[in-house]
């Protein structure tokens, strides 16, 4: 019997919310035939929305503690520290294409988050966004693929570029644009499906997720509603793309199509936590030079983009290697005086961590303390409500060893927060004792503040194919799907993954002829120590990371 192959299609962001009133309404036709004919369910991402960390976790199998990705740059924030966006090169396991082309399956990889440098294949592969650029050392493999794509009139691009300030500026460009990119790679992916042999082929439309920041509609519209148009758009053009896949497919291949997080408007109360911490005397924003020096560096820097002009700016980031590293580190968490910290928030509102002394680089809080502290900071978070409800806004807040194991689980915050989604609202509201604590939006606008919609934890799952048994499935965990490819190509799973291979949805005939097996680990070959990246790669991910609004 022929070999199963497996057509694994990413929609960063993808969220059954939109999908189901929409192929109900007749609006995604293809989409609709693959959720009937075939399975599907919620894909749970949690505990970690973050799409370099989902992505991490979603081809390899493991947690972030196992893997070693929580977020575009390395952690911690403080000064120091200098920021450094991270790349594949940073991940500690295998995704399942080196260890299906290391078996001898032909595989393709298109435009993954965090898959730079390209992987030297058997078969192909084009970079994601942690990638400097198209032209840049690494990113496709066979290196001379770009060029080709040129040749066949090809505009490939990675993203968007500064989209954050785009959508401000001239919000009216930026759909033109998004669907540009979505046209290059469809092109792209039916080019490679066509000309190239595969056996496995994974490719990442990062548009849904673009879109649905920046126009996710404020008033709560019906999903007929024009105000959905830009972001329905999207994904008709997806839909009609995956018409042409399924004609090119033949009838042994099993088509998955997966999303990294879930999707909902932006509630900015999850963005306000360390005002919060600030009133409660918990963080303190200084007022001696690291509060002069965060705000200089924050007038200058993007003054500094405008008027010195790009050719420069490289050389100038290389004469000065280690500014603008800090300069960022600074600018994201401007103001604060860790002298006077105990504890903070990432920017999102995901996860609290501990001013730890002898971990974090300006570390006050002694070990000693630091349980005691972490319980206190905890009953504070379950207490929040919403101002004008009462309600309260978070379900749960997980002590980190709860969620995370394996050896870089430290890298994760101390508490990581579940907000209640039907709750939160624009501010925080903490009652102990008479006067209650409220943080609201401030005047001036942050960059969180231009984003319409924001992530969540439901991504989706949709499994279609010969072999696949057609129904509807409970939730799914996001460490199911690398171990779901492996079994699907016949290799073996490893013992220790955190997620397990989704026999139900296959027909029982097939699992009575594929028995999953089970093998140890590998000895992962100690990956090639961080590939360095120079002072402009880093500057070029930075720019797009900035542009996205993911740093400031
Ligand atoms: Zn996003």
């Amino acid at each position: 019997m022929q070999k199963t192959r497996t057509l694994i299609i990413g929609l960063d962001g993808a969220t059954f919310d939109l999908l189901e009133p929409w192929t109900r309404a007749g609006y995604l036709p293809v989409i609709a035939k693959l959720m009937d004919h075939g399975i599907h369910g919620p894909l749970c991402v949690w505990p970690n929305m973050n799409s370099a960390a989902a992505w991490s976790s979603l081809i390899t199998g493991y947690n972030s503690g196992q893997h070693g990705i929580f977020d575009f740059g390395e952690r911690p924030p403080q000064r120091g520290v200098n920021f450094r966006p991270i790349t594949g090169a940073d991940r500690k396991k295998d995704p399942f294409w080196r260890i299906l082309s290391a078996a001898g399956e032909k595989v393709g990889v298109i435009n993954v988050p965090i898959s730079y440098p390209a992987d030297p294949l058997n078969g192909f592969m084009l970079s994601g966004m942690d990638a400097p650029g198209i032209n840049s050392h690494g990113f496709s493999y066979p290196p001379d693929l770009c060029d080709e794509l040129r040749q066949q009139g090809i505009d490939y691009v990675i993203d968007v570029p500064n989209l954050s300030s785009l959508s401000r500026r001239s919000p009216l460009q930026v759909p033109w644009l998004v669907e540009r990119m979505i046209d290059a790679r469809c092109r792209t992916i039916l080019y490679l499906m066509k000309t190239r042999p595969w056996n496995v082929l994974m490719a990442v439309f990062i548009a849904s997720d673009r879109m649905q920041h920046y126009f996710w509609p404020r008033t709560q519209a019906s999903f007929e509603d024009a105000a959905w148009e830009p972001i329905r758009k999207i994904y008709k053009k997806i839909d009609s793309f995956l018409r042409d896949v399924l004609a090119l497919i033949d009838d042994n291949t099993t088509v998955l199509l997966v999303s990294d997080h879930g999707f909902g408007p932006a509630l900015r109360g999850q963005f306000f936590l360390n005002r919060l911490f600030a009133q409660l005397g918990l963080l303190g924003y200084g007022h001696g030079t690291n509060q002069l020096k965060g705000k200089i560096l924050k007038k200058l820097l993007p003054y500094s983009r405008q008027i010195i002009p790009h050719r420069l700016q490289h050389p100038l980031a290389r004469a000065f290697p280690n500014l603008h590293g800090h300069a960022l580190s600074e600018t994201v968490f401007s103001g604060i005086d860790w002298s006077q910290t105990h504890v903070f928030a990432a920017f999102h509102g995901g996860s609290v961590t501990i001013n730890l002394e002898g971990r974090q680089p300006e570390g006050i809080i002694p070990p000693k303390d630091y349980h005691s502290l972490r319980e206190r900071i905890r009953g504070i978070l379950l207490n929040l409500t919403d101002e004008k409800t009462g309600r309260p806004i978070i379900l749960a807040v997980h002590r980190s060893e709860e969620l995370y194991h394996g050896p870089w689980a430290d890298k994760s915050g101390d508490l990581i927060i579940q907000w209640d989604y039907d709750a939160l609202g624009d501010s925080l509201c903490y009652r102990f004792g008479e006067r209650p604590i409220i943080v609201r939006p401030l005047k001036k606008t942050r960059f969180s503040d231009e984003w319409k919609g924001f992530h969540r934890p439901m991504g989706i799952f949709i499994a279609y194919g010969p072999h696949i048994k057609p129904g509807i499935r409970g939730e799914i965990s996001i460490y199911d799907i690398a171990p779901t490819i492996l079994y699907l190509q016949d290799h073996p799973v490893f013992q220790d993954m955190d997620g397990k291979v989704l026999i139900d949805i296959f027909k029982d005939e097939y699992v009575s002829r594929h028995p999953v097996r089970q093998i140890e680990p590998p000895d992962i070959k100690s990956h090639e120590p961080m590939q360095k990246l120079d002072e402009e790669e880093r500057h070029k991910i930075e720019e797009r990371l900035r542009g996205l609004g993911y740093i400031e």
